[in-house]
């Protein structure tokens, strides 16, 4: 396959979006990272991963299983609202802050160098663009875009995928992660660089370390079937929630499906794919935009993921405004439940038709 790009052109829409978020910035008198809402947070964040984690550990079975559910929605919290802007160095001004942040991937089972290949490099640059955006190959376990073949058990695909998703966490961690580690590509797309000796020697701490933290340790304390069952649990909760809420910000009826023509080249420019791409959802929800760490302010992220998720709801009303007088309005679900309708159609569609 040809390298994936973009046209070579001028690049108006973003220079254009771009001038505006900087001048509101600049009038603000404020940083793009984030602040003390942020780190108050972040703390309260560590704080429930740590008491849910020591609970796991110490209480008796079956309440030691509620801790292990809680610990996954916390594992969650983590991922959306720490690791995520870590990763893409807006949590924090500071480098070391950014790179504390990131590492807490590798503590709740990934690994911050795949995901800075799978996410930061391929997803968030050919969102939705097969063989090259990870997140929309299912393997043919279900159809997530036209450009897929279709197989004849996707026709109820929009109903068994549900439970799909509670393996999502289970399958990256033990399956995905060891898949581009040892191909040393994500997709289609090989690595940026190769891996350095300490890459090596991180992925296989990061990996032992999990194992300590999840398995053997637990082990010591509770019995064999209890830990098994809390940490399924755990997946569960960990697995679902994190594919749902990504899901929803691209394989939903509004998102599209762009493909490169014969040479590897996308018809948009960069801006203009993202905005094709990603749709926002209940962005009036004060609750969810607190809990998902910005992820229903998607498009801002996809425009803007070196902007901390904190500054998206004040950047919403700016980007609608810019973006619809550059003719590539804003897509937008107004609730949560609209957009879960709006990716159960995309995948009933998907799997019944061609
Ligand atoms: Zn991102």
């Amino acid at each position: 396959m040809n390298q994936v790009h973009f046209s070579p052109d001028q690049r108006p829409v973003y220079q254009q979006l771009s001038a505006q978020v900087n001048q509101y910035f600049r009038q603000q008198g404020i940083a793009k990272s984030g602040d003390q809402r942020l780190y108050r947070k972040a703390i309260l964040i560590v704080l429930l991963f740590t008491a849910s984690y020591a609970a796991l550990l110490l209480l008796p079975s079956p309440w030691s299983l509620a801790a292990w559910f809680i610990h996954g929605i916390a594992t969650a919290l983590v991922g959306f609202n720490v690791m995520h802007d870590g990763a893409h160095e807006s949590f924090s001004a500071s480098r070391r802050l950014n790179r504390l942040a990131a590492l807490t991937f590798n503590l709740i089972g990934s690994n911050r160098f795949y995901w800075a290949q799978k996410h930061n490099r391929n997803h968030h640059s050919f969102t939705n663009v097969d063989d090259v955006d990870e997140d929309i190959d299912a393997l043919g376990l279900f159809r997530m875009s036209p450009h897929q073949r279709r197989f004849w058990f996707h026709r109820y695909q929009h109903l068994y995928v549900w439970l799909l998703y509670t393996l999502t966490s289970l399958f990256w961690f033990f399956a995905l992660d060891y898949k581009a580690y040892f191909r040393q590509k994500i997709a289609q797309r090989s690595f940026s660089h190769p891996l350095s000796i300490a890459d090596h020697a991180e992925f296989w701490a990061s990996k032992l370390l999990y194992l300590l933290v999840y398995v053997a340790l637990p082990l010591t304390l509770s019995d064999s079937t209890t830990v098994i069952a809390g940490f399924l649990l755990m997946h569960a909760v960990l697995g679902f929630l994190f594919a749902v809420v990504f899901q929803l910000a691209h394989i939903v009826d509004q998102a599209e499906f762009p493909q490169p023509d014969a040479n590897g080249t996308l018809s948009d420019e960069w801006a203009t794919h993202q905005l094709r791409t990603t749709v926002d959802f209940a962005t009036q929800n004060r609750f969810l935009t607190w809990a998902l760490g910005g992820l229903n302010f998607q498009v801002e992220h996809h425009l803007f993921p070196r902007v901390s998720h904190i500054h998206y709801p004040a950047l919403h009303k700016l980007l609608q405004d810019a973006c619809a007088a550059q003719g590539h309005p804003v897509r937008s679900y107004p609730g949560l439940w609209a957009a879960l309708k709006g990716h159960y159609r995309h995948l009933r569609q998907l799997g019944q038709h061609d």
